[in-house]
């Protein structure tokens, strides 16, 4: 399986969101990814279906929407309606994530399921042959420009083996702090889908030398 990169307009420049995400398109990122906050579940408040909607508007990719709010289930039927490709929530905010994923799936999205740093893989195991997505987080969520956690790494190398066992086709995304750098780790635990921000918007080199630089970076 190919990397896929999800880049995140988290760290976009909102007065030229358009050029940012063609920019990116350009240097062949594979999704956008949308995180989405709510100033409870997490303390900052970024963007909503309104912003999905304007990034439909601008491209084709697939949006990957990260939902980091309380009570997601409430607002699926927005993102859905926005154009989001696939909608991922917190196993910490849904106590009905069977259902949530089962709606998420009903209304024509990809379901994805993701979990903070300090959530065992365990909490996934009811769940996993409902989603088309596991995401983990390598940063506490929130905010971009973070340092990757490195202790998280054995838990995406267990998530892989879970997957592998029931022979799940579902992408093992990682999001936080994810640089060229830190890369081949990553892809050696197992996770095959990388989102970034930082290493991609703000790269000095530009945007498109940002996704070129992740790639180069995927083993062979
Ligand atoms: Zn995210």
């Amino acid at each position: 399986m190919d990397a896929m990169i999800s880049a995140s307009i988290l760290s976009a420049d909102f007065s030229h969101l358009a050029g940012e995400i063609h920019a990116a398109e350009l240097g062949g990122t594979d999704w956008i990814h949308i995180d989405v906050m709510d100033g409870q579940f997490v303390p900052n408040i970024t963007m909503g279906p309104f912003i999905v909607d304007t990034c439909r508007k601008i491209t084709n990719l697939p949006l990957d929407v990260h939902l980091m709010i309380e009570r997601p289930e409430q607002h699926l039927e927005s993102f859905a309606q926005a154009g989001a490709s696939i909608l991922t929530v917190h196993t910490e905010t849904c106590p009905h994530i069977y259902k949530t994923l089962q709606t998420i799936r009903e209304l024509g999205c990809h379901p994805g399921v993701v979990i903070n740093p300090g959530t065992p893989a365990s909490s996934l195991d009811a769940i996993l042959h409902l989603v088309d997505l596991v995401l983990i987080l390598t940063v506490n969520p929130g905010y971009s420009g973070q340092d990757f956690i490195p202790e998280v790494l054995p838990k995406v190398r267990k998530v892989r083996q879970k997957l592998d066992a029931i022979h799940s086709q579902a992408w093992l995304e990682v999001d936080g702090g994810i640089t060229p750098e830190n890369l081949p780790q990553v892809w050696e635990a197992g996770a095959r889908a990388f989102v970034a921000a930082t290493s991609i918007f703000k790269y000095p080199a530009g945007i498109a030398a940002g996704i070129r630089a992740l790639r180069s970076q995927v083993p062979v």
